[in-house]
């Protein structure tokens, strides 16, 4: 369960520029695959395309062979967990953050969840800006922290398909060890689609696709990429 395939994708935004040009490959279930390529290039737009938060104009993406036209938008969205780069947390604890959409989670599931994100320790906090009666007050959670309580958040919905946009911005090297631990949790045993900025962080990956101007430039496990340079 969990199978991902894109078949000869085309989209554009606007109708005039092309921005995925024939966009092809596969994510066995349970396997990991890393997109990357210069900014601009049309990663991002795949995993929106996954949510079929926009149409195609040609070709075809399928869940477990079956044409995501013909899913709703509901169970797409229940079968895919998205950890974005940045994560807007509501005006609540984090506990109840975490818990977001799955209101039928126990104190137990979540602090678990929180426990496996490396963020067990504040879970009874409130996040940064949090609005009361008299003011603002609140915990002032991290880039990287924040990040972490998507994570948990996954964790808690276990969708069997993952899509992580892994962050941009320079994390310090402590942050960046825990949030790669917290991930390898998440995405052990699911189908997961990584949308990388740096090769170094999906060594792992079972397949690596370079993506190059809405085109497959390359595409291998990293050390094939590294040998051809
Ligand atoms: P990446 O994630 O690789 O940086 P994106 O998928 O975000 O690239 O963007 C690919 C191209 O699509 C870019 O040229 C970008 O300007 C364009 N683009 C992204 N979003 C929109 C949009 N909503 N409307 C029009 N063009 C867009
Ligand atoms: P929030 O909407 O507060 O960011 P989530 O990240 O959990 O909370 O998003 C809820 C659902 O909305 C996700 O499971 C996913 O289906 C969808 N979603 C949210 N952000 C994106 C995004 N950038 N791209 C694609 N889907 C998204």
């Amino acid at each position: 369960e969990g199978k991902v395939e894109f078949r000869d994708v085309h989209f554009a935004y606007e109708s005039n520029r092309e921005i995925l040009k024939g966009i092809s490959f596969e994510v066995p279930a349970g396997k990991t695959v890393a997109i990357v390529g210069p900014s601009g290039a049309g990663k991002s737009t795949i995993s929106r395309l996954l949510f079929r938060f926009y149409d195609i104009k040609s070709g075809q993406i399928l869940v477990d062979g079956q044409d995501i036209r013909d899913v709703t938008q509901e169970s797409l969205r229940s079968a895919i967990g998205m950890v974005p780069q940045d994560t807007v947390l509501f005006n609540d604890t984090i506990a109840y953050n975490i818990r977001y959409g799955r209101v039928d989670a126990s104190l137990d599931d979540i602090r678990e969840a929180a426990e496996l994100a490396q963020i067990g320790g504040f879970i009874q906090g409130l996040p940064d800006g949090y609005k009361t009666m008299v003011g603002e007050r609140g915990l002032k959670l991290s880039g990287g922290e924040k990040q972490r309580v998507a994570i948990a958040r996954t964790i808690l919905k276990a969708p069997p398909i993952l899509m992580l946009d892994e962050a941009t911005s320079a994390l310090d090297s402590h942050t960046e060890r825990e949030i790669q631990a917290a991930l390898d949790t998440v995405s052990r045993g699911r189908t997961t689609i990584v949308i990388a900025h740096r090769l170094s962080t999906v060594i792992g990956a079972d397949e690596i696709i370079v993506l190059k101007d809405g085109r497959i430039a390359e595409r291998g496990r990293h050390a094939d990429l590294l040998s051809k340079g």
